[in-house]
């Protein structure tokens, strides 16, 4: 336990007996890989360790175009930043080693890494290449009961952390919470190797005192609104009415509200069983926009993978919902039922895009949009299709898919794309949430 009170802003043996039952309380895990990429290639490469590695996202030379993917800890002290221009990451620490990122390389480590995750628990989230959160309630209430929960639910994350350093040589950062929201806010606490739990218990005291852009979701943009309102810390922000927040931003609003409570109502790793029976959806997450015209065409392509699912899998659908998630953490969705039933993408876009301009023509996004999701709900067989008005029309659509869904089926999904998704499908390879 000692090593626990070492890495933790709480001992074990702090935690006192005959707590309070707290009916359906959950124990989420966050786990964050340090410096992702950079520590990727010093673990593959012995000469890049021990020196400042800047690993960029960039299309042609380093000299001034891409930005700086992720860097070592020996760069930060050179005041090198995720995000940063490579231009400047030159010129603060112009003797660094630059490399290029190789995105299927740290995919092929994510997999193995959300591998360890499911031998823990089957309810874990992909949510960014180098994040997952674990709902691990079931093995916490086994090994801990309900007394012992959280000082078990903190074993597992030294155990997860322990597996991926022995099997992987990468070191993680892990946070124990109550929910996704806590749990990433615990893990933020000590960076790197750390590894903290924060109870229900203790979050009104922890929570309160800090700076509001320590809710993750908060940027600059956001900063800048709250200082306008004179709201500086997360305890203040709580105190705020809830009313003046949802006018203000709308449905983030309340969501901001609920965050200052510490209180998250997502849950871990659900997503995948309701999709295989109520609907079909894919998302895509990025490193943020605000671009309506890039928005409009990551949800082609997203309608265009959700759509040929539906087709191989035999369904039709007719409510498209948008999911959109701003920010860090902050994720809402939008929905609109049609007429008739489809599965053909171009509809499905077209209803996905009416959602998303409604949004975007409210004007309460504070954030950058940083996942977009489409699915497909409200199903039924498509052999009871009924060719709808729209299909009579103008039947080359369908023809066209067909023709494009025979290719697919024999030659691979990248045989055929549409020329405008080309190089952001192909590229980004972060379509790791489905
Ligand atoms: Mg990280």
């Amino acid at each position: 336990m000692s090593n626990y009170a070492r890495h933790g802003l709480m001992q074990a043996a702090d935690l006192k007996p005959g707590t309070p039952e707290r009916p359906g309380e959950r124990c989420v895990v966050h786990l964050d890989m340090d410096a992702y990429f950079a520590s990727v290639e010093q673990r593959d490469i012995p000469m890049y360790r021990g020196k400042p590695l800047i690993v960029c996202h960039t299309a042609s030379d380093f000299r001034s175009h891409g930005i700086v993917a992720t860097c070592s800890y020996e760069a930060r002290r050179w005041g090198v930043k995720t995000g940063m221009s490579v231009w400047e990451a030159r010129s603060r620490c112009p003797h660094g080693v630059y490399v290029h990122a190789n995105i299927s390389k740290y995919l092929y480590n994510t997999r193995r890494i959300v591998d360890i995750c499911r031998s823990y628990t089957p309810l874990t989230d992909v949510f960014s290449i180098d994040e997952v959160f674990l709902d691990v309630t079931t093995p916490a209430l086994e090994s801990g009961g309900r007394e012992g929960q959280w000082e078990a639910a903190l074993d597992i994350g030294s155990r997860l952390k322990g597996d991926i350093r022995r099997q992987l040589g990468l070191s993680t950062s892990v946070g124990v919470g109550p929910n996704r929201l806590v749990a990433k806010m615990a893990g933020e606490f000590e960076k790197p190797d750390g590894l903290t739990l924060v109870t229900p218990d203790q979050l009104p005291e922890i929570l309160a005192p800090l700076p509001v852009d320590k809710i993750v979701g908060i940027g600059r943009r956001m900063k800048r609104n709250f200082d306008a309102m004179g709201v500086q810390t997360i305890g203040e922000l709580a105190g705020t009415p809830r009313g003046i927040l949802q006018r203000r931003f709308g449905v983030v609003g309340t969501l901001l509200h609920q965050a200052s409570l510490g209180v998250d109502q997502g849950r871990v790793g659900y997503c995948d069983e309701e999709d295989t029976v109520k609907s079909f959806g894919h998302s895509l997450a990025m490193s943020g926009t605000t671009d309506l015209d890039l928005l409009r065409n990551i949800i082609l392509g997203l309608s265009e993978a959700v759509t040929r699912r539906m087709r191989r899998d035999g369904y039709l659908g007719r409510t498209v919902n948008l999911r959109l998630r701003i920010g860090y953490a902050m994720g809402y969705s939008r929905a609109e039922t049609m007429e008739d039933y489809t599965d053909l993408p171009s509809r499905i876009h077209r209803a996905a895009c009416r959602l998303l301009e409604r949004e975007a023509s409210l004007g309460v996004w504070p954030e950058k949009i940083t996942c977009v999701g489409v699915s497909v709900s409200s199903l039924k067989p498509s052999r009871e299709r009924q060719l709808s008005l729209q299909d009579w029309r103008d039947p080359r659509e369908m023809r066209i898919t067909e023709v494009q869904d025979r290719l697919k089926d024999k030659y691979g999904d990248g045989v055929i794309m549409r020329a405008s998704l080309k190089e952001k499908f192909a590229l980004s390879g972060m379509n790791l949430i489905r």
